[in-house]
């Protein structure tokens, strides 16, 4: 979920909002300032926090990461390919 920072024009408030996903804080208007309650609030655009990254992957490089991983296990051992060659040698 994203975080972003916002500032109040009215008061000057600095604030952080938790949006539920980043759809809805593109779609939605800013929050109000939780300090004057005044709508004339501006994101911080070059404060923005991203819960659940690990390790500074972004969600999709994580996914990406794993299925990479998966993919890796799932490659047959050289032991066993050379098994496999052994007996049609002598089949
Ligand atoms: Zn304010």
């Amino acid at each position: 979920m994203p975080i972003y920072e916002y500032t109040c024009t009215a008061c000057g408030q600095t604030f952080s909002h938790l949006w539920r996903s980043i759809q809805a804080a593109s779609e939605a208007l800013a929050p109000p300032c939780p300090s004057c309650e005044s709508g004339e609030t501006q994101r911080i655009l070059s404060q923005v926090a991203v819960l659940g990254a690990v390790g500074g992957l972004t969600p999709g490089e994580q996914a990406a990461a794993s299925a990479q991983q998966a993919r890796q296990a799932s490659i047959t051992p050289k032991t066993q390919i050379d098994k496999l060659r052994d007996s049609k040698k002598q089949g």
